[in-house]
């Protein structure tokens, strides 16, 4: 009874079908053998922007290139039966692209196939996954801090660049900028507010080139600039622009900040004929833009090359023997005088015991150390090492202060003072018999933030020195501020009392100053009699010095420390 329903309602007009066409949200295009579009439903005309009658003018490969071949695919397969889908992309009226996926259907006649039916649905997904893809891209390619081009993004732009080049212009230069100090200025404002800083540094750079050139940020504190030129006069402008520019002050949350940079600046074709010569070649000469005292352009000179390769197999060995335990420590005792000369602190001085060379003053290798970071960790094992010894030395022969040397990489790190403390007190030490010797122009180059360590150095209870007094600026106004304890007189000074152009009075004017403040002076490099008398008769408090005892080994310090219980 049910079947004989069914079959009563099915229709047998085959027009009845056209309703079902029509009516289906898919869009359906009806091929002849030849992938000539013979029908079309109302959704295929919607998904493509064509009219049906102008539908019926063209071939499935109008629409889209690669379908006539799925048309005789699906010939072949007729008389399988089978349907079989695709993904493809359809080209609508106004030439935009739709990603589709195809199913083809054998139209049947019999055995025979007649023709092919399309019916083809717009694939989101693949548009999701496309735009997924372009925003990868966009990933890939620009600097999520910045939104200036990436490397990657650069170096595309010059291999470009560089093609076209010779046909264009004579040259295009590539200026590779550098931060100067951006590791104190992060180390000091924070890494929030350092990111700030690089975002304000690339917004000022595109506002000044605009369309001479293209900006992009290759990481960290590093950014380029590309410009096409027409000479050496051309870049040498921009250099001086981009240097003025970026020393002008920035405003970050109130504070104001002042950096400068250094650029390295190759050129093409003289200094490179690809992208890779071109920005190696450039990071060169912005290497030597830093070593000749920062805030300067250079242009890349094959001569620039040996110094700054020495300096970097330098910084090699340097991590090398951090890791092989390399370094020693030295001692060098310090007297008061007060009272008949006794020992009551050393200096740890360190020095390299280097494989091939022997044993390397600190002069050899603290500047590579300064330049390359790697002074953060040294700075630390002298600390730790020292530490540990005077520990030792306190339980066997009583309180004794170890003064230590500290780099201005150091000095402007944001947790010195909590990770001195954790390092002291670690090793079994109390803070208050550290002495943390820095330098006046350390202490200058950022005084509101020396002001600022140097007092939370007191909290915790360590001593300050300020080192090589007399050769910076000795500003009377920030010794008043910066709250030391002791200034060390720098030994060339020393060295020069009684001498023809005597530095009598400018030591006797150290330590009248100094005590005027409340310091205590150490005098350093004491070498003659004459000398240490000079320095007692005008009131220095302590020295130190070969007159006294040399910077020496531990087991030679300790025979001087049992003699002194
Ligand atoms: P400095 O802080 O001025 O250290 C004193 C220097 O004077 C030492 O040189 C010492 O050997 C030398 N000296 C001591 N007495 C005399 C003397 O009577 N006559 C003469 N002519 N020289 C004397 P050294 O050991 O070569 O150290 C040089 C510099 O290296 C130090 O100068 C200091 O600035 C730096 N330094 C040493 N150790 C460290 C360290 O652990 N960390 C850091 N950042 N710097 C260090
Ligand atoms: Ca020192
Ligand atoms: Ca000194």
């Amino acid at each position: 009874m049910a079947s004989t329903a069914y079959v009563s309602t099915w229709p047998t007009d085959p027009r009845a079908f056209e309703s079902l066409f029509e009516a289906t949200p898919s869009a359906i295009f009806a091929l002849d053998r030849a992938g000539r579009i013979v029908g079309a439903n109302a959704a295929a005309s919607q998904l493509t922007g064509y009219s049906r009658d102008e539908l019926i003018e063209l071939d499935i490969s109008q629409l889209a290139q690669d379908s006539i071949q799925f048309v005789s695919d699906a010939l072949t397969a007729a008389e399988k039966r089978e349907a079989s889908a695709v993904e493809m992309d359809f080209r609508r009226k106004d030439a935009s692209l739709v990603p589709v996926q195809v199913t083809t259907i054998p139209i049947l006649d019999g055995k025979h196939a007649g023709g092919v039916f399309f019916r083809v649905e717009e694939a989101h997904y693949l548009t999701e996954m496309r735009r997924t893809r372009a925003h990868m891209r966009t990933l890939a390619y620009y600097d999520s801090l910045t939104g200036l081009p990436n490397r990657i993004f650069f170096q595309e732009r010059l291999r470009d660049a560089l093609e076209h080049a010779p046909g264009q212009l004579p040259c295009v230069a590539l200026l590779f900028l550098d931060v100067d100090r951006f590791k104190d200025i992060n180390d000091t404002l924070g890494h929030a507010l350092g990111d700030r800083f690089l975002q304000l540094v690339g917004e000022r750079l595109v506002l000044l080139v605009k369309n001479r050139g293209i900006v992009a940020r290759l990481g960290g504190d590093e950014f380029v600039v590309l410009a096409p030129c027409r000479g050496d006069a051309d870049v040498r402008e921009l250099a001086e622009e981009l240097l003025a520019t970026a020393d002008q002050p920035y405003r970050i949350e109130g504070y104001e900040q002042f950096i400068t940079t250094s650029i390295g600046i190759s050129v093409y074709p003289d200094h490179g004929r690809n992208d890779q010569a071109l920005i190696k070649n450039a990071d060169i000469a912005m290497y030597h833009a830093k070593e000749q005292g920062r805030n300067a352009y250079f242009f890349y000179d094959e001569s620039l090359e040996a110094p700054i390769r020495s300096r970097l197999a330098q910084e090699k060995q340097l991590r090398r023997a951090l890791k092989h335990d390399e370094f020693r420590l030295q001692y060098q005792p310090i007297m008061r005088i007060a009272d008949g000369n006794p020992l009551v602190a050393v200096e740890a001085l360190v020095r390299w015991n280097h494989p091939s060379e022997g044993m390397l003053g600190p002069d050899a290798f603290i500047p590579a150390a300064e330049a390359s970071g790697l002074i953060v960790p040294l700075g630390e094992w002298v600390q730790k090492t020292g530490a540990a010894q005077m520990r030792q030395w306190q339980e066997r022969f009583g309180f004794l202060v170890l003064a230590i040397n500290i780099s201005a990489r150091q000095f402007h790190q944001r947790d010195l003072c909590e990770r001195l403390v954790e390092i002291v007190t670690g090793a079994g030490l109390l803070p208050q018999a550290i002495e943390v010797e820095i330098t006046e122009s350390m202490a200058l180059f950022d005084a509101e933030h020396a002001v600022e360590t140097i007092r939370g150095l007191k909290r915790i209870g360590a001593q300050i020195a300020i080192d090589d007094f007399g050769t910076g600026h000795s500003s009377l106004n920030y010794l008043r501020r910066f709250d030391a304890d002791h200034i060390k007189i720098d030994r060339s000074f020393v060295a020069g009392l009684g001498g023809p152009g005597s530095d009598d009075t400018i030591v006797k004017a150290i330590i009248a100053m100094g005590h005027s403040l409340g310091l205590k002076i150490i005098a350093e490099g004491v070498e003659t009699p004459e000398q240490y008398e000079f320095l007692r008769a005008q009131g220095c408090d302590l020295v130190q010095g070969n007159l006294f005892a040399p910077p020496m080994d531990p087991s030679q310090l300790e025979k001087l420390l049992a003699a002194r219980v």
